[in-house]
């Protein structure tokens, strides 16, 4: 009995250190990820041309939680404030119809499977599914020319099965090369899906601090990492009634407005255990969303549902 006891005691210990280390690996992995950002001038540079004309969001989930689950409630001086959290796509549409999705949420069976442990770890209502992207899209899903992804987290990619269930030609899925070549644990379940799935082929972006989407005018990408290695911010030059007006996808640097404005970092055991990231990174990365959003540029920011509602934008 003693034995067993002492063999099972051991074998814990092992496993426990294994663990350990893969976590120490990833963590100095993400920190040693810091790409060169762009000067905020050349995002805010307004170019000429063919630029996209429609801007909207699809939300495929929406469930209130403690808001203290996305922003650190030690420094967060509201952490009983009502947060939302939603799962948007967002949708460019150019004159000619074609339109460019970036993210694209769940279906409804993937959302309702997330947001279980959501419900009982983080004590959030029960999630709501709202669709796919391509169920949402409808018709309009036939319009849809490219893809990308903030990043490869399965919360973003999902909704490719069922868009890929409509759309037969592939699509181009434009990435950064930080992105195709940097993955993780966390993100290996994501680029996998897309890797199968049929309807989108990748395509590599040319290097640089702002990266043009070639065949889509107006829209560039940068490499973030911090989040995730691969974890890219879009950038799009919009023309509307006000002129042209610069919109920035945030992704998941952070989960909350409130983590750019007030400079909040994500809660410390969600960045050390669930999602393993570089916190020096995000802070980085908050101070350069800060100063663009100050010079003029419109955030949004995937998982902050009551953002989305106030930034102006409808949903589809
Ligand atoms: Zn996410």
């Amino acid at each position: 009995m003693r034995r067993l006891a002492i063999g099972l005691g051991l074998g814990v210990a092992v496993l426990l250190a294994a663990a350990t280390a893969a976590l120490v690996s990833v963590h100095t992995a993400i920190r040693a990820l810091a790409p060169d950002l762009p000067q905020s001038t050349d995002v805010l540079r307004a170019e000429a041309g063919d630029l996209p004309v429609g801007l909207s969001w699809i939300n495929t989930a929406s469930q209130p939680m403690p808001r203290a689950g996305v922003l650190e409630p030690e420094v967060d001086p509201h952490p009983d404030a009502p947060y939302v959290m939603s799962h948007a796509s967002f949708v460019l549409e150019w004159a000619d119809g074609r339109l460019f999705l970036i993210d694209l949420g769940m279906d409804r069976e993937a959302a309702t499977a997330f947001g279980r442990p959501l419900e009982w770890v983080m004590g959030g209502a029960p999630i709501e599914p709202l669709g796919s992207v391509a169920e949402q899209l409808g018709a309009a899903t036939r319009r849809v020319a490219g893809v990308g992804f903030t990043h490869l987290h399965t919360d973003h990619t999902n909704g490719i099965d069922a868009l890929c269930r409509a759309l037969a030609a592939p699509l181009p899925w434009m990435q950064t090369r930080l992105q195709a070549a940097e993955t993780n644990f966390t993100t290996r379940p994501g680029r996998d899906q897309l890797g199968a799935a049929p309807c989108v082929a990748p395509r590599l972006l040319d290097p640089g601090t702002l990266q043009a989407v070639p065949g889509f005018p107006g829209l560039s990408v940068i490499e973030a990492a911090g989040h995730t290695p691969g974890s890219q911010i879009f950038v799009a030059q919009l023309r509307g009634e006000e002129g042209v007006v610069t919109w920035v996808f945030t992704g998941d640097i952070v989960n909350h407005i409130e983590g750019v404005r007030r400079d909040l970092p994500k809660p410390r055991l969600y960045s050390l255990l669930v999602v393993p990231e570089s916190p020096a990174r995000l802070a980085e990365l908050r101070a350069f969303l800060a100063g663009l959003e100050s010079k003029g540029a419109r955030l949004l920011v995937s998982h902050d549902q009551r953002q989305l509602e106030a930034s102006g934008i409808s949903p589809w």
